[in-house]
């Protein structure tokens, strides 16, 4: 008598951190590759108005294109929003600016929380892994993301102020666990453009260590220029240069966050 949930072989896995420029859209792109790569089914969920992961894995969001906000606002089964990218086994459910509307639309509706989560609940089966880029805020949009998922990764740069963010944001995490979704775990912490010649870097990353521990990934990302070019080609660094110090740090990743999928269950 076991029910669907205990059954459910798939992770919802949601990309946020309220600061802009953290590397979320980088992190959200590539580790979906690095895992399609690896033979995973993957759905990338493109939930940032921005539309950077959209276009970053090459797909131009036009008026015409079926995409997040049609699920969200219900003009369209979710299922037609999918895309495909030129990456085997990576799909994606696009955005752009249309997105934005969502955050006020819903404002009005009951169970505003949890829209995302039931958008998702038909397709999820489909797929190894949804990974969810959120936007840079903690609106209904990130809300959203965080009360459909089964956990929350946390791209991060070692600066000055890194703490007093991190501390809103696990606030928030914390609130969505109570409120919306009991379960909701950490998934990582991942230190992005990370500089290990820059004694602040050393600093910060130190305070992140001492308070997250084994939450922080041991993998770091190192500023990587190839990384930047890539989204421009609407590639993934996989795509786009695949011998780059970016692409073997977010293969690396991905592998450590394979094991530790193991040693959870
Ligand atoms: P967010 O989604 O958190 O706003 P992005 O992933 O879009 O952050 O990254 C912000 C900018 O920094 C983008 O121009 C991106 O290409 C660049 N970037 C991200 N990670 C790296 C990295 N490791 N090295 C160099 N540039 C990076
Ligand atoms: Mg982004």
């Amino acid at each position: 008598n076991k029910n669907l949930d205990d059954m459910k072989n798939n992770k919802i896995i949601a990309v946020a951190n309220q600061k802009g420029g953290v590397g979320k859209t980088t992190t959200a792109i590539n580790l979906s590759a690095a895992l399609a790569q690896k033979g995973k089914k993957v759905l990338l969920i493109d939930s940032d108005p921005q539309g950077n992961s959209s276009s970053g894995v090459g797909v131009s969001v036009d008026k015409s294109l079926p995409n997040l906000y049609h699920a969200y606002s219900e003009s369209c089964n979710v299922y037609n929003t999918i895309s495909s990218t030129s990456t085997k086994k990576l799909s994606i459910i696009p955005s752009n600016i249309d997105l934005v509307a969502v955050e006020i639309e819903l404002i009005e509706l009951p169970e505003r929380e949890y829209r995302l989560k039931r958008i998702l609940k038909t397709i999820q089966p489909g797929f190894d892994f949804l990974i969810i880029d959120c936007p840079p805020s903690l609106g209904l949009l990130t809300i959203n993301a965080l009360t459909s998922a089964d956990s929350v990764l946390i791209p991060m740069q070692c600066e000055y102020f890194a703490m007093e963010g991190l501390a809103q944001l696990v606030n928030t995490i914390r609130s969505v666990k109570k409120n919306f979704n009991k379960d909701l775990f950490i998934e990582g912490l991942l230190l992005t453009m990370f500089d290990k010649r820059n004694n602040l870097t050393h600093q910060v990353a130190g305070e992140i260590k001492k308070y997250f521990k084994d939450q922080l990934f041991k993998t770091t990302i190192p500023r990587n220029v190839r990384l930047s070019e890539s989204p421009s080609h609407g590639k993934t660094i996989f795509d786009y240069d695949s011998k780059s110090t970016g692409a073997k740090s977010y293969m690396q990743l991905t592998t450590e966050f394979l094991k530790r999928q193991r040693t959870f269950k």
